[in-house]
């Protein structure tokens, strides 16, 4: 397998001279020690720990995979070690603040850091990853007392965090809850009841591990607004910080699982545990929300990860391993065979896991950026900034979650094609990354559900449009910036200034139809998601091109004249071979429910 390798010239391009996240940091009350020196020190000392530390681990975690016996459950070998590593480099805080022992960066250097780690080894990954989530839950609703207790052990990284939503009759459907949270006289509570598919929900990483808990309350309205939220420690803390006696949480088992394997899916059983409240009582789902746009985002990044890892190992691949003719004549005379990198159809395939990795890139790098603003409005307590802000990061979330990680799906499987028959062996590592980015499309909302999120609640009934409007404004003012330009980036221009006005009359069209068709949404929901996440990547690929070309012509970027070439030659492949994929999912989108809801339930199948 092809050692990992961290992107840093793409990684450097997009921060820097795409999205001037030098000038960004200066703007942001909590950038300024976000210089330009230490955020490279920053992506330098992640590169070397993901390429060192975390990627010789992942072939071997995912083969031991983790164990399980009389309630203890053991990571592969080596993840014990190389979490401590992380700890011991302050991984963790990197964006936590200062007061709870974090450094107080902006959260996408977090996001940067995140993107290396996750791709180097996913599964290790999960352990922190869960854990920012419970500490920005923590943050935004968590009493005084609760963020001194918990956050400090939590931002070091000496704990980790879950988040427990799930049993076994519901997922999506959070509604149907029925852990039972009972006060005591003392005012914590008892937790009880059995939560599935728990990530991180027990290990040996850690002597304490902090789960955020979805549960009712005696009498609690039915559905999503009777659910609480509490903290559940898995050992007791003392008023002095120390561990006390372990609580009545336990492990029941750990799913066997086609992919991330080092990475422990936990039975919780909650046998009257003592939890503390956090936030207001049956207000618990709206604070967990916190929690799940946070690890959207984080799961969004997977969808790169794998694509960049899979990518990774197909080029050399492609490089060295020999069939055939290229047929526009020998190309390597000397050798029996051409190498496949002469082949159409590999290009094909090598270039659609580049476009999906570099214009993924692109769009969580800006996403991070708005992430940076949200968390500074909450920070300086602007609620208007800071509304302002989510909905703007709302809208692009589902479809970072769901477009990346169906793409990066995708990408993985490229790669197993490129390696042939050879792509199916284990050792060969790429059937494991198609395995481990298959969970992506499933976890933190099904695909399904980000796409019911994206139309249903963010475009139709939370702005009528609005978001799309104001996005495809954004696209409009790049085009028309570029309309005239020369060759490529003109025509990209030209190109996007369609798609504006045409994602803005497909909206139109479904909010109309959907009046008079509740089936609407829910059959047009996936090809919208995708027609969506085509086009704005297509805006980020445009970008990225524009960039590249004026820096190239003038001579004054930090990237070699290859590098913007082929940046610009991505960038036509993407427009001009997977940009127009976005047409069938608007077809999709338009097409009458009836071909989906008219057959009779009883009429799928005949036995
Ligand atoms: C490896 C792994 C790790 C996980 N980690 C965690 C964790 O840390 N914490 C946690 O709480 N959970 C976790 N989960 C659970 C995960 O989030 C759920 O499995 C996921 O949300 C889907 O829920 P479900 O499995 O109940 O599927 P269901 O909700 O039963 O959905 C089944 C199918 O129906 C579709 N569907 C459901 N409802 C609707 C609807 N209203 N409209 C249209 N389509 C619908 C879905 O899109 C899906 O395709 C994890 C799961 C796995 C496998």
């Amino acid at each position: 397998m092809t050692p990992y390798k961290a992107p840093l010239r793409d990684m450097r391009f997009q921060m820097n001279e795409v999205f001037d996240y030098p000038a960004h940091y200066a703007r942001l009350e909590n950038g300024a020690d976000a210089t330009p020196d230490i955020v490279d020190a920053i992506l330098e000392g992640a590169a070397e720990f993901s390429e060192e530390i975390l990627a010789p681990l992942n072939l071997s975690g995912d083969r031991e995979g983790c164990q399980f016996k009389d309630g203890v459950v053991t990571t592969p070998a080596g993840f014990k070690e190389a979490y401590a590593q992380f700890v011991a480099g302050g991984w963790q805080g990197l964006s936590c603040p200062v007061e709870y022992g974090g450094q107080g960066l902006p959260v996408s250097v977090n996001v940067f850091k995140s993107e290396m780690m996750g791709t180097a080894n996913w599964s290790f990954n999960m352990y922190p990853g869960l854990s920012i989530g419970c500490i920005n839950t923590l943050l935004r609703y968590g009493s005084l007392a609760q963020k001194t207790e918990y956050l400090p052990p939590l931002v070091s990284g000496q704990w980790t965090g879950t988040m427990c939503l799930t049993e076994a009759q519901c997922g999506t459907d959070l509604a149907q809850i029925k852990a039972r949270a009972e006060p005591q006289a003392d005012g914590s509570y008892r937790i009880t009841g059995t939560k599935v598919f728990i990530s991180s929900g027990e290990h040996d990483l850690t002597e304490n591990i902090i789960h955020v808990v979805l549960a009712r309350l005696p009498g609690a309205p039915a559905g999503t607004r009777g659910i609480s939220l509490f903290i559940v420690p898995k050992v007791m803390v003392n008023a002095d910080g120390s561990l006390g006696e372990r609580n009545a949480v336990t492990c029941g088992s750990i799913e066997h699982k086609m992919g991330i394997r080092g990475s422990a899916t936990a039975v919780l059983n909650f046998d009257g545990a003592a939890g503390f409240m956090i936030g207001e009582p049956n207000k618990g789902l709206e604070a967990m929300f916190t929690f799940m746009n946070t690890a959207r985002v984080g799961t969004a990044i997977q969808g790169i990860a794998h694509a960049e890892a899979s990518f990774q190992c197909a080029l050399p691949y492609a490089l060295e391993r020999r069939s055939m003719r290229a047929l526009s004549g020998r190309k390597e005379p000397e050798h029996a065979a051409d190498s496949l990198i002469w082949h159409a159809d590999v290009r094909r395939m090598l270039l659609t896991q580049k476009a999906i990795a570099e214009g993924g890139r692109a769009m969580i790098y800006s996403a991070a950026q708005l992430a940076d603003q949200l968390f500074n409005a909450i920070t300086a307590r602007n609620a208007t900034q800071a509304e302002e802000f989510d909905n703007q990061l709302g809208f692009y979330t589902p479809i970072l979650k769901g477009f990346l990680t169906e793409l990066g799906l995708e990408a993985a499987n490229l790669g197993m094609q490129v390696f042939g028959g050879h792509g199916y062996i284990h050792e060969n590592g790429m059937e494991q990354i198609a395995r481990d980015a298959r969970i992506a499309t499933l976890y933190e909302g099904t695909t399904g559900i980000q796409a019911l999120d994206l139309l249903g609640r963010k475009v139709l009934l939370g702005t009528r449009g609005q978001c799309v409007r104001d996005f495809a404004a954004t696209m409009w003012r790049f085009s028309r910036q570029h309309l005239l330009a020369a060759g490529s980036v003109g025509k990209m221009a030209r190109t996007l200034a369609w798609r504006a006005m045409q994602w803005n009359l497909l909206t139109t069209r479904i909010m109309l139809r959907a009046r008079k068709d509740r089936d609407l949404v829910g059959s047009a929901s996936f090809d919208y998601l995708m027609y969506s996440g085509y086009v704005m990547m297509a805006y980020f690929w445009a970008l990225q091109a524009a960039r590249a070309a004026q820096l190239s012509a003038s001579g004054q970027g930090k990237e070699s004249t290859d590098f913007y070439q082929a940046k610009i030659q991505t960038a036509v492949f993407y427009f001009e071979r997977l940009l127009p994929r976005a047409d069938g999912h608007r077809v999709g989108a338009l097409a009458p429910t009836a071909s989906v809801m008219q057959i009779g339930r009883d009429h799928l199948a005949f036995k």
